[in-house]
């Protein structure tokens, strides 16, 4: 008996690209339930995922990264890209020294901020989004000092346990600031968010940042530009989910 030839099955068209978003998670060992959520998280929806864009403050303070904090976390993302997911990372106002040495370990890739991706044909513009908050002109000083490469290898050259009083001074201030200051000035400056479209000329912008997840439609010179806002992780997750040529904003309850 001849075996009958085999129907030719059409060639199967390539999977769809499936890319997650995620900022402010604010990784900290005092809030588990943040933790156990993202880890989840990695091991579900990034697992089926092409690639993890981490838009800065994963976690809630970093003073280096021989501190030893959020091993689990550091395992789960090198699981992942391991695997060959190609996870992407900004820094945040938080975890800005964030550096060379867990980005070998988790085998995530440090992005700078802003930066340009091409996704389905089209740029976009990921950054953390603090650096639009121009209105809070107290913050953009402080960011000038910590940003500055002279600033962090003084930092980084203390002793671990006074890197970690100080962060703990300065997130007391920060909590502190973030109390006295107006609403307003907490958001992003409209006139720096035209300015950051118009100069990469990218249609889309995507950041965190400002814990106001939404999405903006607006116009600039007639063009349509969105920016799409993540939302923090203190209360429930936060995520972007690029597939099939469009975005969806999801909440991830808990
Ligand atoms: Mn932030």
């Amino acid at each position: 008996m001849t075996a009958r030839p085999a129907v030719p099955q059409p060639s199967r068209p390539p999977p769809a690209q499936r890319i997650l978003f995620v900022s402010d998670v604010h990784l900290d060992v005092d809030a588990p339930e943040s933790q156990r959520q993202f880890l989840d998280f990695l091991r579900t929806e990034a697992a089926s995922a092409d690639a993890l864009y981490i838009l800065g403050d994963l976690f809630e303070t970093w003073v280096g990264d021989d501190a030893g904090d959020n091993e689990a976390v550091l395992a789960a993302l090198a699981e992942l890209t391991g695997r060959g997911l190609a996870c992407f990372l900004l820094h945040g106002n938080r975890d800005f020294l964030i550096g060379e040495r867990f980005c070998e370990a988790s085998g995530c890739r440090l992005l700078p901020d802003p930066v340009t991706v091409q996704l389905g044909g089209e740029r976009v513009l990921l950054t953390h989004g603090d650096a639009l908050c121009t209105d809070d002109h107290a913050y953009q000083e402080l960011r000038t000092i910590v940003r500055a490469a002279a600033w962090q290898r003084r930092f980084l050259s203390l002793p671990l346990a006074t890197r970690q009083l100080l962060a703990n001074e300065a997130r007391a201030g920060s909590r502190a600031h973030t109390a006295r200051a107006m609403a307003t000035i907490m958001d992003v400056n409209t006139q720096a968010v035209e300015r950051a479209f118009r100069a990469t000329q990218a249609p889309r912008m995507i950041h965190g940042h400002t814990h106001r997840p939404g999405v903006h439609d607006a116009l600039i010179e007639g063009h349509p530009v969105q920016r799409i806002v993540l939302g923090a992780w203190y209360e429930q997750g936060s995520c972007l989910l690029y597939q099939d040529g469009r975005y969806e904003l999801r909440t991830l309850p808990r």
